[in-house]
């Protein structure tokens, strides 16, 4: 492969200084850029011609080399290779350089591939259906690549134009006092692309709002806040980037009997005063159907009762919580003639030391309160 003289590429004489050589060049990599040159095939060739001169013009070790053997100085894996690098990596090493963004910063001011946004959707959950796991399809609003002008934005036959104001980088330099700032290109919003007539289908974005149906597999177990990522089904990237991630984030809604905390499910359980005093087996309901309980005599309000491997197996694995019952014990209402004289002649026959200990010593308790 013959080469062209690097001098000769970059059009500048032999003595050229550092200064003229970098000036040289970067004339030479706008003008050629091909991103700005999609319909002139010889543009990306003389791109990568200027680049490879430039690296080896630029480099004061590999500028004598040359001076002093040519192309050979470099042919047997001498180090010369332009075009070597994508042109996202070329461009970045270039102007970087012009827009401050020294080592760091590699492709900056190029508009380029971008992941899609992930979303999100909420999904609400029956209790019963987050502790067994269930399958559900949803619908999402997504935004997909328009089809008529194949994500271009710009109407069929024609294609975008690069943006004047930026020429194609997507960013601008804005000089503020001392300061100069990095921007995004206010007229083409970043893009580098300029659309003289839009595509009538997306409005010139390039991207349509649709809606899809899914398939979503919901684990047992899964709580409040937890998510399932389904990779790829956010929306689509821009410039052929990769779609992002739906997370479906599960709410469960609220029970009418029980409550979750972790792995313990919780119920309250009304009881009669007379099972209460006199102990009793009641039933109580699981997730999984009903089980009996025994409730000791003598049993007071708010007494939690364990029953156990009736909770939940979290979607982390181990093994299931229990049940906690918490009892409350209930006044009757709406007794007859009969029921009260029972209930006056039984409440004659307490001792109130003896058999409602917490309502003597809390009366004590108050007694001794106003005598103080
Ligand atoms: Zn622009
Ligand atoms: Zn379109």
């Amino acid at each position: 492969m013959s080469k062209k003289d690097y001098y000769e590429v970059l059009g500048v004489p032999r003595d050229a200084d550092e200064k003229a050589i970098k000036k040289a060049y970067r004339k030479l990599a706008m003008k050629y850029h091909p991103d700005r040159n999609s319909d002139d095939p010889n543009a990306e060739e003389r791109f990568k011609e200027a680049n490879e001169a430039n690296e080896v013009l630029s480099d004061a070790e590999k500028r004598a080399n040359y001076d002093q053997f040519g192309h050979a100085a470099f042919e047997n894996g001498g180090g010369g290779g332009g075009g070597a690098g994508g042109f996202s990596d070329i461009f970045g090493d270039v102007f970087g350089d012009i827009f401050g963004g020294g080592g760091g910063g590699r492709g900056r001011g190029r508009s380029r591939a971008q992941q899609g946004a992930d979303l999100r959707y909420n999904l609400d959950l029956s209790l019963e259906d987050a502790v067994h796991g269930t399958s559900v399809k949803i619908k999402i609003p997504t935004m997909n690549k328009c089809d008529p002008c194949n994500g271009s934005g710009a109407k069929k036959g024609t294609s975008p134009t690069t943006c004047t104001t930026c020429n194609g980088m997507g960013q601008v330099r804005m000089q503020q006092g001392p300061f100069s700032v990095q921007q995004t290109c206010p007229r083409c919003r970043g893009t580098g692309k300029m659309i003289k007539d839009p595509c009538k289908s997306c409005g010139g974005e390039g991207l349509i709002q649709e809606s899809k149906t899914l398939s979503v597999k919901v684990p047992a177990g899964v709580d409040n806040g937890d998510r399932i990522r389904l990779a790829g089904e956010g929306e689509a990237g821009t410039l052929g980037g990769p779609h992002g991630d739906l997370y479906v984030q599960i709410s469960v809604k609220e029970h009418a009997i029980f409550e979750r905390d972790g792995r313990n499910l919780y119920c309250d359980v009304p009881i009669s005063f007379v099972d209460a005093a006199l102990g009793g087996e009641l039933e109580v309901p699981t997730l999984d159907g009903r089980v009996s309980l025994k409730i000791p005599p003598e049993t007071q309000t708010g007494k939690l009762f364990r029953v156990r491997g009736k909770g939940v197996i979290s979607v982390r694995g181990g093994g299931p919580g229990d049940l906690l019952c918490r009892v409350s014990v209930e006044t009757p209402v709406k007794l007859n003639k009969k029921q009260k004289a029972l209930l006056e002649q039984f409440q004659e026959s307490l001792n109130h030391d003896k058999h409602t200990p917490q309502k003597s010593s809390w009366f004590d308790g108050v007694k001794a309160f106003f005598e103080d």
